[in-house]
């Protein structure tokens, strides 16, 4: 999509700390991170969110993905946290799906 943040991001427009990059996934450093580790996990194809996929790989490949990375940064040991946000109430502020994986503290339960 023309001009949605996300899809900049993935194509390698606007400059981002990646984390993860591979054929159908892009991650990399939320930029108000709100825990010591924060990644946000992306499809390459743009959806409006979770409400919008049509295809279980999708899932397959950003779930599969997240707990990838999560292995590779040493958190199995201390966990972490995976997080889609959904519409309004659900906090989604960027209209193109994504993962949050947050890590590095205690996140606490049940979120604010
Ligand atoms: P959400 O509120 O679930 O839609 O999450 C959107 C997230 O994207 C927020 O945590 C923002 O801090 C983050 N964000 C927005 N723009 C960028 C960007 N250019 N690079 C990295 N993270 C971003
Ligand atoms: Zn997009």
């Amino acid at each position: 999509m023309g001009d949605c943040i996300f899809c900049k991001i993935a194509k390698g427009e606007i400059p981002s700390d990646f984390v993860y990059k591979d054929e159908n996934v892009v991650a990399f450093k939320d930029l108000n991170p709100q825990a010591p580790v924060h990644i946000l996990v992306i499809p390459r194809e743009h959806f409006e969110s979770a409400l919008k996929v049509d295809n279980d790989s999708v899932w397959n490949k950003l779930i599969s993905s997240a707990v990838k990375i999560a292995k590779e940064l040493g958190l199995e040991k201390d966990g972490f946290r995976m997080v889609i946000n959904t519409g309004e109430q659900g906090g989604q502020t960027v209209m193109h799906l994504h993962l949050h994986l947050l890590a590095g503290r205690n996140l606490g339960w049940p979120p604010g």
